[in-house]
């Protein structure tokens, strides 16, 4: 009789993930921990990031700023090897595009798009090396029109675009995908609430309820697993693909 292997293994892989101490990337690092990777928790706030990585076996907290070339150095030039990068810090932000200052536009470019070439480019040397995996966490924004996010759309299009380009100037060197998710019930939706929606919180949950067909959010862990499968043996013919897990959002 034989013996089946667990599906989705990591065993012995390293992984970085990016924005990993909060919602996506927190559930991110608990999953490739729990598929056997060890994990470089990398985020802009060292506390949270520390909290995570005690609560877990093989995880280290690192402080990242994905805008800031000199602390992303910083962090490649202390890893030995790298095998998984999750580019998944971002930021949100609500308006149309009378509505989008100047500075803001700047700072979300910044975040969500220059901070994935910045990441890319100083981990591209350890994870050619392994011939890595890389995923972005895009969004249904980079893939559809969403009303009042002309900054977030426009960032996370672009997270689709670096994502193929990659993929096709490494066909064979490395794998890149991107993952789009609809909303998913993290802090970032808590805090977009508490900012623009304080007294009617209710209504607007039950308003991004709605925005999926399902009728309810994502769970972190629901994006999680899909990022383990990405980097997993069993997902080896996949590069360059956008995969949307969203609740039916954009199959209408
Ligand atoms: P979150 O706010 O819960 O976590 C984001 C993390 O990124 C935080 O730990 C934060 O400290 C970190 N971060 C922010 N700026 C940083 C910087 N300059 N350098 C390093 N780290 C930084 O957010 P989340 O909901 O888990 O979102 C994660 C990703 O998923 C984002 O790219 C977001 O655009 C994307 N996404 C989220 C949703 C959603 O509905 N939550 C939907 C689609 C896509």
């Amino acid at each position: 009789m034989s013996e089946a292997k667990e599906a989705f293994r990591l065993d012995g892989k390293h992984a970085l993930v990016t924005g990993g101490a909060s919602g996506i990337g927190e559930a991110t690092c608990r999953e490739l921990v729990r598929a056997g990777a060890s994990v470089t928790i990398a985020d802009i706030n060292l506390a949270k990031a520390q909290q995570l990585a005690s609560a877990l076996p093989h995880a280290q907290a690192v402080q990242m700023d994905v805008t800031r070339r000199a602390s992303i150095e910083a962090v490649a030039a202390q890893l030995a090897r790298l095998d998984i990068l999750v580019n998944n810090a971002g930021i949100a932000h609500v308006g149309n595009i009378a509505h989008v200052e100047e500075n803001d536009f700047d700072r979300l470019m910044e975040v969500n798009v220059k901070s994935v070439y910045l990441v890319t480019r100083a981990m591209l040397p350890l994870l050619l090396e392994r011939r890595g995996s890389i995923v972005n966490i895009g969004s249904v924004a980079g893939l559809v029109g969403v009303k009042q996010r002309f900054a977030y759309c426009t960032t996370k299009g672009a997270v689709v675009a670096m994502t193929r380009q990659l993929a096709v100037d490494y066909p064979k060197e490395l794998r890149v995908n991107c993952i789009c998710p609809g909303t998913v019930y993290t802090p970032f939706v808590e805090g977009y609430l508490e900012k623009y929606h304080a007294h009617e919180k209710e209504t607007m949950i039950a308003e991004l309820n709605a925005r999926q067909p399902i009728g309810r959010m994502g769970k972190p862990e629901e994006v999680a697993s899909m990022v383990r499968y990405l980097c997993s043996d069993e997902a080896e013919f996949m590069t360059g693909s956008l995969l949307t897990i969203d609740g039916g959002w954009t199959a209408a």
